[in-house]
Parts: C-alpha cells; sequence; structure tokens
C-alpha cells in the first residue's frame, strides 16, 4: 500500500472506486459543508484504527460517526425525542449529537475511544451524501494532522496529510467548504441536560431555540493532557487548529513584527501580507475564511506572530473564537 492518493473529482466512478477503497479498509478524505472529512468504514477496525494513525490522534479521542440519514443514526444510538427534534431541525447539516451506544451496534467500538457514546451527523454535502448513500456509515475527523489546522480545500489535506500515505487511497475534491467551521457538538445523555461539547457550525442560540430551553456548557479544557477520564468530551484540547507561527487574539495595535488577520474595519494601514476574515464584518464570511487565512499567514510569516483582530462572540462568532483561542494556547 504504497502508491500515491489522487485528487479526484467526485464523478460516479471516482464515487464507485471511493466506495470500494472504503469497503477494502483504507481511508478516502471527501468535502463536507464545515471541513474536508478523512473517512473510514466505521464498521472496520483496521480502518478507524488508520485514522488515528494517519492523523496522529490521541486514541482517547473520539471520532464522529457520519450517516447519511437519522434512520441509520437511530439504527447504532438510543436516538431520543430530543435527538429527533434536533435532526429534524438541523440534519443534514453541521451538528453532531452525541448519545448512548445501542449495545448491538456493529459500529467499531474504536471510535468511542472507550466511552460509552458515540457521535453521529449526516453532512449536508452533496458528495459526503453520495458517498455515505454508496459506502454506509463512515468515521470522519478533519483530514489534517492532529493539533493542526482543519483543511477547507482538497490541496489543504494533501498538504497535512501527504498523498504518499499508504492507508490514504484518494482525496474527492469537492472544492471549498462553504461553512468552513467544524460542527456544532451536543451531548444528549438519558440522565442529563442537553450540553453544548463544542460551539461549531450551528450557533448555540439557534439549537437553544429548537428545544426551547438553555443548553448546559461543557467546562471549558485548560489541559493539553486530556487522558484524564470522566471528561464529557475528551477531544477537546487546549491546544488544537494550531498553525506553526504564535498567534495573539484581540489586537488593535501592530508593528513590523506582526502579520494580521483582520475582521471588519482596519483601524490603520496593515503590515504587509496581512488579510482579511471579512471587510464588511460578516461572520460568515469570517468562519468560511478563517482556517484557509491561517494557512497563508503561516506561509508568510517567517518567525513574525499572528495578530488577530477582535471577534464578536455572536451567532458564528463563539465557535470561530473557541478556535483562535486553541490556536493560541500554549502548545504541548
Ligand atoms: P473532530 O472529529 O476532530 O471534529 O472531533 C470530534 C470531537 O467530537 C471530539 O474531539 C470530541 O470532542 C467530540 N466527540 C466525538 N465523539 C464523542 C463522544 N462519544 N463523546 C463526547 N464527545 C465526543
Ligand atoms: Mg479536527
Amino acid at each position: 500500500m504504497t502508491e500515491q492518493a489522487d485528487i479526484l473529482q467526485p464523478l460516479p466512478d471516482a464515487l464507485d472506486k471511493a466506495s470500494a477503497a472504503l469497503a477494502s479498509g483504507r481511508l478516502v478524505a471527501f468535502p463536507t459543508e464545515t471541513v474536508y472529512g478523512l473517512g473510514a468504514s466505521a464498521m472496520i477496525d483496521e480502518a478507524v484504527a488508520a485514522i488515528f494513525e494517519a492523523k496522529g490522534r490521541p486514541h482517547f479521542n473520539p471520532l464522529i460517526v457520519h450517516v447519511p440519514d437519522s434512520a441509520t443514526a437511530a439504527q447504532h444510538t438510543v436516538f431520543d425525542e430530543r435527538a429527533s427534534l434536533l435532526a429534524d431541525a438541523f440534519w443534514p447539516g453541521g451538528l453532531t449529537l452525541v448519545l448512548p451506544r445501542r449495545p448491538d451496534t456493529p459500529i467499531s467500538l474504536l471510535v468511542s475511544a472507550g466511552l460509552d457514546t458515540m457521535a453521529v451527523r449526516c453532512p449536508a454535502h452533496p458528495v459526503a451524501h453520495a458517498l455515505l448513500e454508496r459506502a454506509g456509515p463512515l468515521a470522519a475527523p478533519s483530514a489534517n494532522a492532529s493539533g493542526k489546522l482543519s483543511p477547507t480545500q482538497a490541496t489543504h489535506v494533501a498538504a497535512s496529510l501527504g498523498t504518499g500515505h499508504g492507508h490514504l487511497a484518494m482525496v474527492l475534491d469537492g472544492g471549498e467548504c462553504a461553512i468552513g467551521l467544524e460542527s456544532t457538538v451536543i451531548g444528549l445523555p438519558l440522565d442529563g441536560p442537553a450540553t453544548l461539547l463544542r460551539p461549531g457550525a450551528v450557533p448555540g442560540e439557534d439549537v437553544e431555540a429548537v428545544l426551547g430551553y438553555a443548553l448546559a456548557k461543557a467546562a471549558p479544557h485548560t489541559s493539553n493532557d486530556d487522558s484524564t477520564q470522566g471528561r464529557s468530551s475528551p477531544g477537546q484540547l487546549a491546544s488544537h487548529y494550531a498553525p506553526d507561527a504564535p498567534i495573539v487574539l484581540n489586537t488593535t495595535q501592530f508593528d513590523e513584527n506582526d502579520v494580521v488577520l483582520a475582521f471588519g474595519a482596519e483601524p490603520c494601514p496593515l503590515p504587509k501580507g496581512s488579510l482579511n476574515l471579512s471587510p464588511s464584518g460578516n461572520l460568515r464570511e469570517a468562519a468560511a475564511h478563517l482556517f484557509s487565512m491561517l494557512r497563508l499567514l503561516d506561509a508568510v510569516a517567517h518567525g513574525k506572530r499572528i495578530a488577530v483582530m477582535p471577534i464578536p462572540m455572536d451567532g458564528l462568532g463563539a465557535a470561530i473564537n473557541d478556535r483562535l483561542t486553541r490556536a493560541a494556547a500554549p502548545r504541548p
């Protein structure tokens, strides 16, 4: 298994090849509306193990299982009324539900990283959907090296994981991801309140409007050692989504040692090479540009720091600030 993985247009022939590769236990990177995923058949232990190996992902960090519809999710998890309500409102889309595993599910235990729960999401992207229809449930984290920036274009996948990797059969190219931020993760324990485990593509306020009450909030993670038992969402390391350059947040004064990631109106002429997430201050546009602009700034930083202007916390701003805070956290 040493051949190069190709970047392919998602035509029917490539989708057939991709589902054959998945059935044989290999990995396929594919576009979703949030970020590119690194997919493995969720039923094949060796294939799921290969995801952890390809990403260098810690084994205590569980994976999201992507499903074609809520009926499939209900075959594998205890899909209660709250789950049905949220799936009806937000699926297909950028919302992940963490639910108790059904004892008889054939989904690999590795996706749950030792927990008795499973994260499920039905993505909206037509390529992801076509692949799930052919290949069945796919375990798929973001298709990047663990701890690094998430990929929002097919070329980012190749740059982060390398296409010479033995396990990666191909990358399906669906263009740029429309949302550009990972899914919102909501925990629905049988005996506990609906909990926001990770802010993301669907604003928490929108989820609360459908539920009719406020979400409980998971305790923020301040450590990079996440092997501790008992955490509600063990994958939320303090340092994550990190560019190579140092990064500082909430800055409005810059000097020649900075390249700037601006948002909205620029307070002064910015240093050469700086970029603006959304000159008009639109949070959707900013979310879609976040990871690709951090990549571009990282490439021109050459020892400088990336200085990020303040970004409001409403709507997608909560998820953007969550990613930036982790990107700026002390590295392990
Ligand atoms: P990623 O696949 O990188 O988008 O990360 C998925 C995240 O979802 C993980 O890092 C966890 O924080 C969360 N997650 C996935 N499965 C579970 C689970 N069974 N219980 C709690 N959180 C989960
Ligand atoms: Mg990720």
